[in-house]
């Protein structure tokens, strides 16, 4: 391994440069995966087969001349990551494929030969296409190469699963057919369609993951019960691991008792469910009440997901009665899992339109969920998330969780995440807590 210098007025930074073996093709995901929160990247799934094939966690440097390709996936908060990257590195050799090239495709012009829109897994055939911009093809005869990956970085932040449980992940569609889509999500961007793997994709896929001996399979489908073949899907993956624990995406309208009691004898211990912006209605959520209580009667948890609109929480009477009003709907639902992100404005969305003459790619680094999208004021944006961290800590440390839902204190990823939490904005909160913006 050979480093370079460079220098800067008051130290110098060394970036590394990875001694690479002639033809390689070398997969990279922007932003990095995350070590200790992640799953599969994505990227996997478009890697060809081949040894001269790699994936580099780390998004480190490469000598050009012994690299075939660059296959590259960029997620918007990845963009500052990729451009510094890109500069760095042959331009003829990049492939930028992900959401962020799909719906900003002239952001890449300069820093990529192929562009590619939408789901892929046959780079090959997808790359041969003229033109720079592309449509990813899809032909779902490959398994993702798990084996350039070490499976024990996949922790997920989840009732019952301790952090040396092995997880594993699995795509068995693509895309959202929901119609209208809803207004804040970027599937239907990526993909429009229900794009459905054949069942003997799924099988072979499963039959590679039966090595791993997993606790905990994770269906990444974005809809999963929107297909209508969801019931053999289930019985594939639950026939080659009988013991694992299955958790999946669905939406409320798709759900009805008798399918709720399939899924239970199918090994599905948790769906979970987007309870959303509490504040709007949302077609998919009509029967959720009743859906979560078919979950109870059959012994599945529900994980909701809900979405705070920072603009909506600005003051203390706003940011007090949304958050009311929350905690009234985990009461009347009794959710075994939680699990709060800021309303973040996709390209292509209906929600857009009120967005875009605000976003600037300054901006795109704050697509993680986690931090308070267009409010500026540092002091109100810490303070948003503290409440957001702040009233899940409440409802899982409460009497009614511990007495009515479950027990939050076994040591699980869940329980250990929110005390790395409870750390964190601790000490913050002293800093924030009498500042007024
Ligand atoms: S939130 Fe769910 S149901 Fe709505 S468009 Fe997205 S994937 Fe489809």
């Amino acid at each position: 391994m050979a480093t370079y210098g460079v220098k800067t007025w008051r130290k110098v930074d060394f970036y590394e440069v990875i001694k690479t073996p002639k033809d390689q093709i070398i997969g990279l995901s922007f932003p990095r995966s995350d070590l200790n929160l992640g799953l599969e990247p994505s990227i996997l799934s478009v890697l060809p087969d081949g040894d001269n094939v790699h994936y580099d966690m780390k998004n480190r440097d490469h000598n050009d001349c012994n690299v075939q390709l660059y296959l590259c996936s960029v997620y918007i908060s990845g963009m500052e990551e990729f451009v510094s990257w890109a500069q760095r590195h042959d331009t003829s050799k990049i492939v930028v494929g992900g959401y962020h090239p799909t719906t900003f495709p002239e952001d890449f012009e300069r820093y990529a030969f192929k562009i590619v829109q939408g789901p892929c897994d046959d780079i090959w055939g997808t790359i041969k296409q003229p033109g720079k911009v592309v449509k990813g093809i899809v032909n779902h005869k490959r398994v993702p190469r798990r084996d350039l990956y070490d499976i024990k970085y996949n922790q997920q932040i989840i009732p019952d699963k301790k952090p040396k449980d092995v997880v594993v992940s699995i795509n068995t569609s693509q895309g959202c057919a929901m119609k209208p889509p809803c207004d804040f999500c970027c599937t239907p961007i990526m993909c429009p369609i229900l794009l459905s793997r054949p069942l003997e994709a799924v099988e072979k896929e499963v039959r590679s993951l039966v090595q791993y001996k997993p606790k905990f399979l994770f269906i990444r489908d974005e809809n999963f019960t929107m297909q209508k073949d969801w019931t053999e899907r289930l019985q594939i993956i639950h026939g080659l691991l009988p013991k694992t624990k299955i958790y999946l995406f669905a939406s409320a309208n798709t759900l009805k008792e008798p399918a709720l009691q399939e899924m239970a004898k199918q090994g599905v211990y948790m769906i979970c469910l987007g309870l959303e912006d509490i504040t709007v209605e949302y077609t998919k959520n009509r029967t959720l009440d009743q859906v979560v209580r078919w979950m109870k009667n059959n012994g599945i948890m529900t994980y909701l997901s809900f979405i705070v609109n920072p603009h909506k929480v600005i003051g203390r009477e706003a940011g007090k009665d949304f958050y009311d009003k929350l905690m009234s709907r985990f009461h009347e639902l009794a959710p075994e899992m939680v699990c709060g992100n800021f309303l973040m404005p996709f390209r292509g969305t209906a929600l857009w339109d009120q967005y875009y003459a605000f976003v600037s790619p300054e901006d795109y680094k704050f697509y993680d969920s986690k931090t308070p999208f267009l409010i500026r004021n540092p002091i109100v944006r810490e303070k948003m998330q503290f409440f957001m961290f702040w009233y899940q800590w409440k409802y899982y440390t409460s009497d009614f969780y511990n007495n009515n839902v479950r027990k939050f204190e076994t040591g699980d990823t869940l329980h250990l995440r929110f005390l790395e939490l409870y750390d964190q904005f601790s000490a913050k909160y002293q800093k924030i807590w009498n500042v007024r913006p």
